[in-house]
């Protein structure tokens, strides 16, 4: 065997050796944000397999509660979305049908029945609308739908209301007096601040949470936990709250009460048990507000679309991060490396790129090397998505696509200060995610049909 032959052989050794490694799946997913895991919820439910692979941490860690989908004050979202998608054609929103992105959320909103949609209660044709929450500094927020235990009956107040603004004495991130001033800026009505001691009710409740020494303070994470295993027992907490609230209000009369208002630290699991529980025992409505700080609500988020997956059998794995792809005939083979520096290997005919915006990794870091690693493949780079959200490229179809924030990075006319500016958050993920599942769905179907004959 001559030099070229030995080298052949031993290329081909490596390759078979290489294949015998590989695993095989529908569609692979890069990224596992909310982008990433509704994509693969989507085909999950039409019956396509998936693998999700996140290397840790992203913008979705970070959310803050409301399905934002345009910054819009108006009456007509619709219309509205539709005159931006004229003006910026660049946006992952210009490859969208208003039938479609009106379809992706109902979808979202039933099955996702712990969140409020305004186009339920703010107009009778279910139409995706704006309404208005309230954040955690008193001020008000546009939004399609938030989860239903954040207050947004504004119209409900009057010059007779009283709302206690229930802070926690241990949890130094509820700045209830200006979320009072904001309101009584904004609204009629008393807004009175009540500061309750969790660790009277810890002790009340033989309760063992050792709370920080140097600081006095307890995390949010840490309360909200305490509160998820009492869920179904609030009498405590709503009969210290009756008495904090005699001894420090006795000018106010308790029947006055219209409204309770809490830090969004009430339970990860079980927030509307706990909230439905302390309504009933305080006799008043209790809500909470949009978090502004890191945050319980991407938690609970995360944790109700992990049950869902579960329930699909669909695999996350993390931490693992893309560092490598390349062509095998019509599939594609991805190569993940986890913490350690081991390599997994993955084939699938279908990629799903989810890797958001802000937190990329291996080879999305670097805009110079993805371009080049795209055009060895022949992929084109940037600017390169067609309105299926698919990779342009020399092959006919790609079966290459992106959803959620990622769609920024591969435009030269987009940022990620749009996406603040624009306040599309959580509708882009939702409405890429739902057309992109549509397209793998049909030529999925399509293939398996042709095999069949
Ligand atoms: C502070 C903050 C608060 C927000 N609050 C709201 C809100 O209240 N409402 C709203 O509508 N929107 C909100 N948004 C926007 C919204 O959270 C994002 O638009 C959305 O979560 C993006 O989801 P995504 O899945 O596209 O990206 P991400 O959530 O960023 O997910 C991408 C994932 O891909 C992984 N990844 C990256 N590179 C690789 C790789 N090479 N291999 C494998 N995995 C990789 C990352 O680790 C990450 O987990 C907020 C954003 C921020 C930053």
């Amino acid at each position: 065997m001559n030099k070229e032959e030995s080298k052949n052989e031993l290329a081909n050794n490596k390759k078979s050796l290489d294949k015998s490694f590989e695993k095989s799946i529908d569609v692979i997913i890069i990224g596992g944000g909310f982008a990433g895991m509704n994509t693969a919820r989507l085909l999950a439910q039409r019956g396509i397999s998936s693998v999700i692979y996140d290397a840790g941490y992203g913008a979705s860690n970070l959310w803050l509660g409301t399905v934002d989908v345009l910054n819009y004050p108006g009456d007509n979202l619709l219309l509205e979305l539709a005159k931006f998608q004229v003006s910026i054609p660049a946006h992952p929103y210009a490859h969208l049908s208003m039938d479609n992105l009106q379809a992706s959320l109902d979808e979202f909103y039933e099955k996702f029945s712990s969140f409020a949609s305004f186009a339920s209660f703010n107009n009778n044709s279910n139409e995706i609308c704006n309404g208005h929450v309230l954040t955690s500094l008193g001020n008000t927020k546009l939004t399609t739908g938030v989860w239903n235990t954040i207050f947004r009956e504004f119209n409900s107040l009057n010059d007779q209301s009283l709302c206690v603004l229930v802070e926690f004495i241990e949890f130094s991130h509820s700045p209830m007096h200006l979320v009072a001033k904001g309101l009584e800026e904004k609204f009629p009505g008393t807004f009175l601040v009540l500061s309750i001691s969790l660790q009277k009710l810890f002790k009340q409740m033989n309760a063992d949470i050792p709370v920080n020494t140097d600081s006095g303070t307890l995390s949010a994470k840490t309360i909200a936990s305490f509160f998820d295993s009492k869920a179904i027992h609030m009498s405590p907490l709503a009969s210290l709250i009756k008495s904090t609230f005699t001894s420090k209000y006795p000018e106010f009369s308790w029947k006055n009460i219209s409204l309770f208002l809490f830090p969004p630290i009430l339970g990860i699991e079980n927030s509307p048990t706990i909230f439905t529980h302390l309504s009933s025992h305080l006799g008043v409505e209790c809500y909470e507000m949009v978090s502004l700080s890191p945050s319980i609500m991407a938690e609970r988020f995360i944790r109700q679309f992990h049950r869902k997956l579960q329930v699909f059998s669909v695999p996350i794995n993390k931490p693992f991060t893309l560092v490598d792809f390349i062509r095998d005939g019509t599939d594609w083979i991805c190569s993940f490396q986890d913490n350690k520096g081991n390599i997994e290997k993955m084939k699938a005919t279908y990629i799903v790129i989810a890797v958001g915006s802000l937190f990329t990794q291996g080879i999305f870091t670097e805009p110079y090397e993805l371009g080049n690693k795209f055009h060895q493949l022949g992929l084109d780079f940037p600017d390169s998505i067609n309105s299926n959200y698919e990779i342009a490229s020399t092959e006919k179809e790609s079966n290459i696509f992106v959803v959620g924030a990622a769609n920024y990075i591969f435009s030269t006319d987009l940022s990620e200060e749009d996406e603040v500016r624009d306040g599309t958050g959580l509708g882009v993920a939702i409405a890429t995610s739902y057309k992109v599942a549509e397209i793998i769905h049909s030529r999925y179907s399509k293939k398996s049909k042709n095999y069949g004959n």
